[in-house]
């Protein structure tokens, strides 16, 4: 099974592939296809088994699709900006080949003045979004990166002011989310029990 398998379009799996990326990590395996298929998934894997690109592909296909809204429609919040900044290269990388076309620079000149993504953390956005009353009933796909270092970092009060401002308010997630662990040592496994 590699990306073309795994139910990604054309336009996404060329984009993976200008990366460099032949064969999916086994965490790209698991989760790819259950986000594709709409479900909410907390995933756990280790460090460098390759999750930015479990959460960005689908997004990718989520985002190809026609929205009647105006608006951000995918909000990614990491605990840092480096691993923001990360993410934004990783999308911009694969995403500038997935537009319409024209102008890079044109591209990314809309991008910020209208964007589909956001990519913050979570102190930054809820700045942002109280300063200019920044709307957020369009999102339709939320990524919380690195969600323990998210919460071990204090930004549990600044997440909760994020998500009411989500369509849905605070009951954000259609699905019981699916839980997919992989290579997660004992002691995490002994964290997960307690907190699923
Ligand atoms: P990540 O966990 O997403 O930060 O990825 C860790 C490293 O593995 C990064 O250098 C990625 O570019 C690389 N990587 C992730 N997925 C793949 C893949 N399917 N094939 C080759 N390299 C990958």
């Amino acid at each position: 099974g590699g990306f073309q398998s795994m139910g990604l379009s054309y336009p996404v799996f060329k984009g993976i592939m200008k990366k460099g990326y032949k064969v999916p990590t086994p965490i790209q395996r698991k989760t790819i296809p259950v986000i594709l298929d709409g479900k909410d998934v907390v995933a756990m894997a280790r460090t460098g088994s390759g999750k930015t690109a479990c959460f960005l592909l689908p997004m990718f296909e989520r985002l190809k699709t026609h929205s009647a809204q105006t608006g951000a429609r995918a909000l990614i919040l990491s605990p840092t900006r480096e691993l923001a900044l990360q993410t934004l290269k990783f999308t911009k990388e694969v995403c500038v080949g997935l537009g319409r076309g024209g102008r890079m620079e044109d591209q990314f000149a809309a991008l910020h003045e209208n964007p589909d993504i956001i990519i913050a953390t979570p102190g930054r956005l809820v700045h942002v979004a109280v300063e200019m009353n920044l709307k957020l009933q369009s999102v339709e796909y939320v990524v919380f990166d690195e969600a323990d270092r998210l919460f071990e970092m204090g930004f549990a009060e600044q997440l909760q002011e994020i998500i009411a401002r989500l369509p849905g308010g605070h009951h954000w997630g259609l699905t019981e989310p699916v839980l997919i662990r992989l290579d997660v040592d004992t002691k995490l496994n002994e964290q997960l029990k307690t907190s699923f």
